[in-house]
């Protein structure tokens, strides 16, 4: 007797959903795959933007990874080539650059600051307590002053949250400095941190979006098929089957993966209940703004992403495309950078109007010393994207296992950093598309 080959629907059409149709794409109980995309063409996060002749991202994306499996074929699809670089990034604090990690070049501080971080890094009295939340892990392992100095600072800033009350997902991988690297940061050494960030790469044409293009490249057309311009709209099962509406037409198949965001996921599922809801709802994430914005000379340096504590200052990150390669540079002269700003629904960032931010954002780029005049910025584009950081808040795992547990009990399997609800990077994205294949 032959067994009936499988039919796949992937929900969205990241990173995610491409490499798991990769992964999934040579077994032979798998009969067809497609994956249904909302915007008008596939990518997600991994989206580059093209406009007056730059190429740039959702914000910095660097290909790196302690899973040297995933990274090799990441790197493997990258058909026209790349560019190996090495990390060149600075926190600016009262108008000086302190190269990152931070706890790694505390000389460079005002004395003040730098007798507190040292100090109290030396007579550390919460060095011994169990950790529950992000906030007490950074006093625990880098003392009080550098917590204050600079990680509470930064870290209220980017989350938009207080890191009391977030849970230690994030930072369990941190590694922790020893006394004796902090003791010669202190005396003026600079020593490299966070090694398995030191080195990374980036594709040499068409920014990150190489990446998914690669894999989108390497997916068997007989096989596989992406559908653009096809919001899901409708989940439901009919009979064995299941019935999704995407863009007015209705697509069918035996196995359905979600890597939409859980919150687009559950507002189209016919199966959802006011439980599942009520968790969903109270699920925390982050939205971005990204600006690009040219300047007509560079005060920057050649150095690739800056930090930024100072919140009077709007962003809290700034990264200049020119330094990922030629083909990313467009006259030597100037300087394009990326500048984020997060900001959640109706809070004081998404309450200014446009040009109150774009006064925002000049100013800043005069406070870091980026820009001599404001009038000198020029934006090349402002976009909003609503889902870029999953909160890790002290009620994101039991949300997530009620979740998790409703919709595997139904059979649909959920994948992604959204779908999932996890702060995933490519690699890890690709390590779980991997695995998931393995299990389907
Ligand atoms: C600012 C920033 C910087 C980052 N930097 C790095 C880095 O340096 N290195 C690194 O490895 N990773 C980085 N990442 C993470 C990386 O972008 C993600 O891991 C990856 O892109 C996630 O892929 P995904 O497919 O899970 O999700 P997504 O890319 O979000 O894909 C989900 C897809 O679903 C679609 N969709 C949503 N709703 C619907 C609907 N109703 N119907 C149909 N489709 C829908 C979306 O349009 C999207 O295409 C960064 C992320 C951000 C935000």
């Amino acid at each position: 007797m032959m067994d009936k080959k499988r039919d796949v629907l992937i929900l969205g059409a990241g990173l995610s959903a491409i490499s798991t149709a990769y992964f999934l794409q040579d077994k032979p109980e798998i009969g067809s795959i497609t994956l249904l995309e909302k915007e008008d063409r596939p990518g997600g996060l991994c989206r580059s933007i093209r406009k007056d002749g730059y190429t740039y991202d959702i914000g910095p994306h660097i290909l790196f990874s302690k899973d040297k499996e995933m990274l090799e074929l990441m790197l493997s699809v990258l058909d026209e080539g790349r560019n190996d670089l090495v990390r060149s990034n600075q926190i600016l604090y009262k108008g000086r650059r302190i190269q990152y990690p931070f706890e790694n070049d505390l000389s460079k501080l005002p004395e003040a600051e730098l007798q507190y971080c040292i100090n109290a890094f030396n007579n550390n009295p919460y060095e011994d307590y169990d950790v529950t939340n992000m906030i007490q892990f950074f006093l625990k392992t880098f003392g009080e002053g550098i917590t204050n100095t600079y990680l509470r600072p930064y870290n209220e800033k980017i989350w938009k949250y207080d890191p009391a009350f977030m849970n230690t997902s994030m930072v369990e991988r941190i590694p922790k400095p020893t006394s004796e690297e902090i003791r010669r940061s202190a005396a003026g050494e600079t020593i490299q941190g966070y090694l398995h960030q030191l080195y990374f790469s980036f594709p040499s044409q068409g920014g990150i979006q190489a990446v998914p293009d690669g894999f989108l490249r390497r997916l068997k057309g007989e096989k596989c098929r992406v559908v653009c311009g096809a919001e899901v709209t409708r989940v439901e099962k009919a009979g064995e089957r299941w019935r999704v509406l995407a863009g007015g037409e209705t697509y069918e198949a035996d196995q359905l993966i979600s890597t939409i965001p859980v919150q687009a996921l559950t507002g189209a599922w016919a199966g959802t209940t006011p439980e599942l809801q009520a968790h969903v709802d109270r699920l925390r994430y982050n939205s971005i703004i990204i600006s690009f914005v040219r300047l007509p000379y560079d005060l920057c340096g050649e150095n690739f992403a800056f930090m930024i504590p100072d919140k009077n200052v709007l962003f809290h990150r700034i990264s200049k495309m020119d330094f990922l390669g030629e083909a990313y540079h467009r006259a030597p002269e100037e300087a394009t950078y990326m500048v984020e700003v997060t900001y959640r629904k109706n809070d004081q960032v998404d309450r200014l109007t446009d040009g109150e931010f774009r006064d925002r954002i000049r100013q800043g780029l005069v406070d870091i010393g980026f820009a001599k005049a404001k009038e000198d910025a020029e934006f090349i584009d402002i976009t909003k994207y609503q889902y870029a950081y999953v909160i890790y808040d002290l009620e994101h795992t039991q949300n997530m296992a009620y979740i998790r547990k409703h919709y595997s009990d139904r059979g649909i399997v959920l994948n992604g950093r959204f779908g999932n609800f996890e702060y995933w990077n490519m690699d890890k994205i690709l390590r779980e598309s991997f695995e998931l294949s393995k299990r389907l």
